[in-house]
């Protein structure tokens, strides 16, 4: 069974209320890719009934527009173009379950895909958020703290960005609004110094999960990897195997720029996977693929919108039922 009927099977009826609205949410937060990429696709299949090359031509520049790297976009195509050949393909309309499921193999790359925060076994979790000011790190972190107190995990929030007036206070005031603790001090200007605290605290009252927020300046390669350095020796001094996760926050409404943030981020600290925020807020969704195949680097989360329940844990075959499933009848 191919992957378009395993959609069609497994996002039509069957599903629990709970999945059911993680659908609606991909549905909804990627209208604007939706609207733009695929009624492309769907226009361009329209257009050209035989297989051409003009058509080959047209397909890859939608593919390029949707933010999908011209790197990925050429792999792709390679691979589109031995199918049809082996296939014997001659009709367009026949390759649209194709550019589904070789844009689904792009993503997966024969991995298995483990999206799930990499839970310590014992004792706290601990997660670094990086990435450059203004992509919703504090965001995200309420966001994934609403979500873990909702399963009953105590949560505690690290402060550390001590570069940005008011960032401090900004998430001191989503750990009141999530039920989270908190630990940061507006006058305290060594992130370390915060982090040491907030482990200090963590291990001694039981947290099951510490979110750390930092200033990801980018415009100082050598400081951020310093301070980075400095910020997990001391959590490893706390915790040996932490951080179990350092997750790069990227918007995705900064297309190709986003990519070469990760590019960096991934040479001054290692970074274990990507949020990827503001996903409803652009027409150019293919950016999630394109920074798997590009940056090697899986999504770990995507923000489909601003409201505390729109983030969602990545799920490749929700994201490509969300985006083709008027073409998925
Ligand atoms: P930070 O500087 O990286 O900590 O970024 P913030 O968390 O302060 O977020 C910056 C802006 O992006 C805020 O206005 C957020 O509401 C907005 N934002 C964050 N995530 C999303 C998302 O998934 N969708 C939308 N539409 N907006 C978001
Ligand atoms: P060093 O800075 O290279 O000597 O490494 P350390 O492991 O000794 O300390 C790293 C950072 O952790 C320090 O720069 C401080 O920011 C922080 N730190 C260490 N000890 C303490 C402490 O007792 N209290 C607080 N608040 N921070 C500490
Ligand atoms: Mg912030």
């Amino acid at each position: 069974m191919g992957l378009f009927d395993k959609l069609k099977k497994s996002f039509k009826k069957d599903t629990s209320k709970e999945e059911q609205k993680e659908v609606e949410l991909y549905d909804k937060g990627l209208t604007k890719t939706r609207d733009n990429f695929v009624s492309k696709l769907v226009n361009l299949t329209d257009k050209h009934h035989k297989i051409t090359e003009e058509f080959f031509m047209d397909l890859e520049e939608i593919l390029v527009m949707a933010d999908l790297g011209v790197n990925t976009v050429m792999k792709f195509m390679d691979r589109l173009r031995d199918r049809v050949k082996k296939e014997h393909i001659e009709n367009t309309s026949d390759l649209r379950e194709i550019i589904v499921d070789e844009l689904f193999i792009i993503y997966v790359n024969n991995e298995v895909l483990v999206n799930k925060i990499n839970y310590a076994k014992e004792g706290p979790t601990v997660v670094l958020f990086v990435g450059v000011n203004g992509v919703g790190k504090t965001t995200t972190i309420a966001k994934i703290a609403a979500q873990e107190i909702k399963k009953g995990k105590k949560v505690l929030m690290v402060g550390a960005d001590t570069f940005r007036a008011g960032a401090v206070k900004q998430l001191a005031e989503w750990a009141d609004r999530t039920g989270s603790s908190f630990v940061g001090d507006e006058n305290l200007k060594d992130p370390a110094s915060v982090v040491f605290d907030g482990l200090k605290k963590a291990k001694e009252e039981n947290f099951d999960i510490v979110l750390i927020d930092t200033a990801g300046r980018l415009q100082n390669k050598v400081n951020l990897m310093k301070e980075l350095e400095k910020i997990n020796r001391v959590i490893s001094n706390f915790i040996p195997e932490a951080p179990h996760e350092t997750l790069l926050v990227i918007d995705a409404t900064t297309g190709q720029n986003g990519i070469s943030q990760a590019k960096t981020f991934k040479e001054v600290t290692s970074v274990t996977g990507i949020v990827l925020t503001k996903l409803d807020g652009t027409a150019k969704g293919g950016i999630v693929l394109a920074i798997k195949d590009e940056v090697g680097l899986p999504v770990k989360y995507v923000g489909l919108g601003e409201k505390e329940s729109d983030l969602s844990v990545f799920d490749i075959e929700k994201y490509i039922y969300g985006l083709f499933k008027d073409m998925i009848k």
